[in-house]
């Protein structure tokens, strides 16, 4: 199989499909670990190559920069991409146990906090994995597409996920794009996307919960009114920083900035403003849509007709009784474990107390109100605040 050579990046297209290409060769990495085989030595060769062609972009005030047409150049954080590529080169180097020793010298608590995992999860006999990705199980990436998952974190998810019957992958992202990103191998895991409302099973099955076709049509509106809005020159840019535009299946997202707030405020208040008019134009009532601002993102969120609550909008929680009924979770049968990072997560836990008789939960944040949020839904829960910490709970198990 090919191997990847050094390149000079130029383009952003050029970053994409280097990024594109390292999946394929972390994904050989992770089969060989996992099969207790020895790794080519043309992997680690590659991701070297990976890892020199990406510090080969030139900097500019702490941003690499790349064209991205004609006369537009573009600065962009790097971070995650060079460090997973560092990280995973160590650990195919140095094996294991020395990879650990380093994740512990570098996060204050490691030890602790992955000895409190253990606690928490030793003995428990879960029948099932719910967690989040971006944030919980998977570190933080400017944009989606080339959050390429590390061959490490791939190796201990998958390890977890044959302990239990039913590991989900559940993210707010669309299912377009992540299995590419995604490196564990084929039918480890459920990967449910668009808050669980699309879900590609482990044997390859695509799931989705139906949308009443009125609604369907206000949302194909909605995303060919917001497709040509963002063909305009001034918007375009919001197309190309963090989320970008999104047309996942019962909701769109926007970005109107990202975490290194490349776009002025002013700016971004204002494309909201526009948003906001675009969504009241075409759903005077409120009747079809509902948005939610995180102040990067803005998510226009198809409403559901939920028993007894009237109009809501769509959560993770409802996401989990879906594929709890659809996949055959057995959520009443047994244990299982939820994972998240966000607020937006919080109702997966929620919805799996309803249903299960021992849920536990382990949470990645340094959000003091989202740990308490957390520690007042059950006992049986534990806050760490780097998803490596969790990601070696689980592998390590
Ligand atoms: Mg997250």
């Amino acid at each position: 199989m090919a191997g990847i050579d050094y390149v000079e990046l130029n383009t952003l297209k050029d970053f994409y499909a280097l990024m594109a290409a390292s999946r394929e060769v972390r994904a050989r990495a992770v089969a060989a670990v996992l099969a207790g085989e020895s790794i080519d030595p043309d992997i680690p060769t590659s991701l070297a190559n990976v890892l020199a062609s990406l510090e080969g972009v030139p900097e500019e005030g702490g941003r690499k920069r790349l064209a991205l047409d004609r006369g537009r150049t573009i600065g962009l954080d790097m971070g995650y991409e060079i460090d997973e590529t560092r990280k995973d080169l160590f650990y195919l180097e140095e094996g294991e146990e020395t990879f650990l020793e380093m994740l512990s010298d570098y996060h204050p608590g490691f030890d602790e906090f992955v000895a409190g995992g253990r606690e928490l999860l030793g003995g428990a006999d879960l029948r099932c994995l719910v967690t989040d990705r971006d944030g919980t199980v998977n570190n933080y990436c400017a944009r989606y597409l080339t959050s390429i998952q590390s061959v490490y974190n791939a190796v201990f998810l998958s390890r977890f996920a044959r302990k239990v019957e039913s590991p989900v992958i559940l993210t707010s992202a669309p299912l377009d794009g992540l299995v590419a990103i995604s490196v564990n191998p084929e039918g480890a895991f459920h990967y449910a996307a668009s808050k669980g409302r699309e879900c590609l099973d482990r044997a390859g099955r695509l799931r989705r919960l139906a949308i009443p076709p009125e609604k369907q049509a206000a949302m194909d509106r909605l995303n060919e009114e917001l497709a040509r809005l963002t063909e305009r020159p001034e918007y375009e840019k919001f197309t190309l920083i963090g989320s970008g535009l999104q047309f996942k299946f019962g909701q769109s997202t926007v970005a109107r900035q990202d975490i290194n707030t490349s776009i002025d405020p002013a700016e971004s208040e204002s494309f909201l403003a526009v948003l906001e008019s675009l969504v009241a134009g075409l759903d005077p009532d409120a009747r079809n849509f509902r948005m939610e601002d995180t102040g990067l993102d803005v998510e226009i969120i198809l409403t559901v007709e939920a028993e007894g609550e009237g109009l809501k909008d769509f959560d993770k929680g409802d996401g989990v009784k879906f594929l709890d009924d659809e996949l055959g979770l057995n959520l009443a049968g047994g244990a299982c474990l939820v994972c998240g990072d966000t607020g937006s997560d919080v109702p997966m836990l929620e919805a799996a107390l309803t249903r299960s008789p021992d849920a536990r939960a382990i949470f990645v944040t340094r959000n003091n109100d989202l740990r308490e949020r957390v520690a007042g839904l059950t006992g049986s829960a534990l806050v760490v605040p780097e998803p490596d910490m969790l990601v070696t709970i689980l592998g390590t198990l």
